[in-house]
């Protein structure tokens, strides 16, 4: 039998979905393509136990279409415990259009891409991720009811960036306060990686509370427009996990957390924006957990996003927005304190929490 490697996962030419070995008993993988508007695109629905799957569309230049297909389903299955641990009743689904946004987005391809999410008759609604902007919601709205983070003026609850990076911001303190005996943050050296809509809004909420603020980007003009904004300090992206730092906050793409980089952080938190920053979840864990680093998992702390964009299907409004997202803290404080007491992993720990409140609630169905 012939093998393909993709990035850390395995899967076989064979049976290259379900045979793949970040397949995790998804209810349904969906690609789509037209061919007039160029689109290519995969959605994943994960699970809908506590209701229909709700996750971002992310558009990227992806090297080939194994690539996409790992993301999505990796992306779908972690928006299935970020909701169950948020007590959100959601399920888990993430979309990917494969392309250059930059070269290949237009209004109808989105339009084009809505009608597919509008085929699925709600068991899918969609929002911004990454290479996606509130007014593309706005444009798939014009052909579907199922996506959520449309603009404010349009009675759409906005784009959910500032929110994410809120509940970031708050899972972080929760992890110093663990770590530390403190959550001040002021004069801690905290490097953000990736300064695009989560990671620049992070930036400023640390920047006002006058913590030692370090960035790195691949995009040489965001980085100088965010350097010189919030004076925080540039970092070549070839030295990042052997900077001298307190905080290692990963806000660009997943997998930073690798064989690689992990030996060489010097960082005593890890709280991110980015989802499934570990490129293994079991063996990366246990690494962090072994250097006495503290992992704030990803999915429970950049769950701002998804409590702002249900809120449009939900109904509440902004008060409950924000409580919702401060009591991150919380949770991220209480994980880390059963993850000590049981000896495990942080992961293994809100995973745990998530996967008992799906059983739960399928018992109940
Ligand atoms: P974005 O596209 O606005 O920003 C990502 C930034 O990372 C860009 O500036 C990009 O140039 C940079 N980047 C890409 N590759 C990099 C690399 N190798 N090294 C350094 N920088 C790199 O995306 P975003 O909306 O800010 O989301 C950031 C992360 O947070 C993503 O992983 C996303 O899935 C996750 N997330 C976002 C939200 C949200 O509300 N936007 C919610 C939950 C999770």
């Amino acid at each position: 039998m012939s093998t393909t490697v993709i990035t850390n996962t395995t899967t076989t030419t064979e049976n290259p979905v379900f045979g793949h070995s970040s397949f995790d008993e998804h209810e349904q993988v969906v690609f789509c393509q037209d061919k007039d508007t160029g689109l290519k695109a995969i959605i994943g629905v994960h699970n809908t136990v506590l209701g229909p799957a709700l996750g971002g569309t992310r558009m990227y230049a992806y090297q080939n279409e194994s690539q996409a297909l790992n993301d999505v389903l990796r992306l779908s299955r972690g928006m299935t415990y970020k909701a169950a641990i948020t007590n959100l009743n959601l399920g888990g689904g993430k979309a990917v259009i494969i392309g250059n946004p930059k070269q290949l987005k237009t209004p109808d391809l989105m339009r084009r891409f809505g009608r597919f999410v509008h085929s699925l008759s709600g068991t899918y609604y969609t929002a911004e991720d990454v290479g996606m902007e509130t007014e593309d919601m706005d444009t798939i709205r014009e052909v579907t009811p199922f996506v959520t983070g449309i603009s404010k003026n349009r009675g759409g609850a906005g784009n959910p960036s500032p929110v994410t990076a809120y509940g970031v911001y708050m899972g972080m303190k929760a992890a110093a306060k663990y770590t530390y005996g403190s959550d001040r943050l002021t004069g801690k050296k905290i490097l953000v990686e990736g300064v695009g809509h989560v990671g620049e809004e992070l930036v400023r909420l640390l920047s006002e509370e006058d913590a030692n603020v370090y960035i790195s980007d691949i995009n040489t003009d965001k980085l100088l427009e965010v350097q010189e904004k919030y004076q925080a300090i540039i970092v070549d992206n070839t030295q990042i996990y052997m900077q001298d730092m307190d905080i290692y906050a990963p806000c660009a793409l997943g997998a930073t957390l690798n064989d690689q980089s992990i030996p060489q952080l010097k960082a005593s938190i890890v709280a991110g924006a980015a989802n499934n920053q570990l490129a293994d979840e079991n063996l990366h864990g246990k690494m962090l957990q072994q250097r006495g680093i503290v992992y704030a998992p990803d999915f429970l702390i950049n769950a701002g996003g998804i409590i702002n964009v249900n809120a449009e299907i939900a109904g509440y409004g902004e008060e409950e927005i924000t409580q919702r997202t401060e009591n991150i803290y919380h949770t991220t404080l209480d994980i880390l304190q059963k993850a000590a007491s049981d000896r495990t992993t942080t992961l293994t720990a809100a995973m745990a929490i998530a996967k008992e409140r799906i059983i739960r609630r399928k018992m109940m169905n």
